[in-house]
């Protein structure tokens, strides 16, 4: 009976690091959003980052085929340059994020990193050199430790100290009474969308991806927290070539170039000063947060 029991028991322990491993595996998912919908083509190469340069043809993009979504987008975004997406809500801004990092394959024009379409290259090697803020950023059922870490598994604990340094996140860590060891996620402590996001951020910096896409939390978060992660990126950015979903015109003023999307479409595209010289979309739009921030 015994001999039964222990492999029984053993079995028990298997089973829970399945299941523990599968949580964290569906964690993965959501946190990658991944449709798990795009191959890699057989025998592809790897992405060769040089620049980080990226280049959007003339892509066109539908969710689903009835519904175009992106019609003729093209930009460029220079290497080491901070492109920031403004428009209405369901202009097509996150799309173009997803579209960068192949959630989905475009289904029309190129995506073009140094030259490369990204769509002949693997995922694994195009997802290593982009790092991704997301607007709500999942956290594992782990130490906050194993949180950021999972940036970069080599990473050292002076190395994550510096990076949690610079997401502004470092104080709040060491204020907690299990420090880097405090569990979170679901199952953890639970952090707010700042907190959450600043995690994100320090990921990213661990990982000093060629390219970093920074998705602004939709939700409002509290202004001293938002000028840390606006000061944070601001310090963090030059190194990257950065594409920014923006929500708040105020993030962006310092951007090298600003894309309006409306329905779609580019419908403008330059600095904030000429996009304001303009006199179009961009500078309703201004004028209206202007007149929301005085209220
Ligand atoms: P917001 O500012 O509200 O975040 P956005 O400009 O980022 O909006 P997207 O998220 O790119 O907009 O969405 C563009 C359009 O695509 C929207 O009409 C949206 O309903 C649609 N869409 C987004 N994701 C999907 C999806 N997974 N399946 C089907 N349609 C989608």
């Amino acid at each position: 009976m015994l001999q039964l029991f222990l492999p029984l028991g053993a079995l028990g322990i298997v089973y829970r690091q399945v299941k523990y491993t599968l949580a964290d595996m569906d964690m993965v998912f959501r946190l990658l959003e991944t449709p798990q919908e795009v191959q890699d083509r057989p025998g592809v190469g790897e992405l060769q980052v040089t620049q980080g340069e990226i280049r959007f043809e003339d892509v066109n993009f539908a969710y689903q085929p009835e519904r175009p979504i992106l019609q003729g987008v093209s930009f460029s975004v220079p290497a080491g340059a901070k492109l920031a997406v403004v428009g209405h809500s369901g202009a097509g801004k996150s799309t173009l994020s997803r579209l960068l990092y192949r959630f989905y394959d475009v289904t029309g024009g190129r995506i073009l990193i140094d030259g490369q379409d990204i769509a002949g290259v693997s995922q694994a090697s195009l997802r290593k050199a982009i790092g991704i803020v997301p607007q709500d950023t999942v956290l594992f059922n782990d130490s906050i430790r194993y949180n950021l870490q999972y940036g970069n598994p080599q990473a050292t604990q002076a190395e994550l100290e510096k990076a949690a340094d610079m997401a502004h996140i470092r104080r709040f860590i060491d204020s907690l009474p299990d420090g880097w060891d405090t569990m979170v996620g679901e199952r953890g402590l639970k952090l707010s969308g700042g907190e959450k996001q600043r995690v994100a951020i320090a990921r990213a910096i661990l990982k000093k991806p060629p390219i970093l896409i920074f998705d602004e939390a939709t939700s409002s978060l509290d202004s001293a927290t938002e000028q840390a992660i606006q000061q944070t990126l601001h310090e963090v950015a030059g190194r990257y070539t950065t594409l920014m979903i923006a929500h708040r015109l105020s993030t962006i003023v310092d951007a090298d170039r600003i894309l309006v999307m409306d329905g779609g479409k580019v419908v403008e595209q330059g600095t904030h000063a000429e996009l304001l010289a303009l006199r179009g979309q961009y500078q309703r739009m201004w004028e209206l947060q202007l007149r929301d921030d005085t209220r």
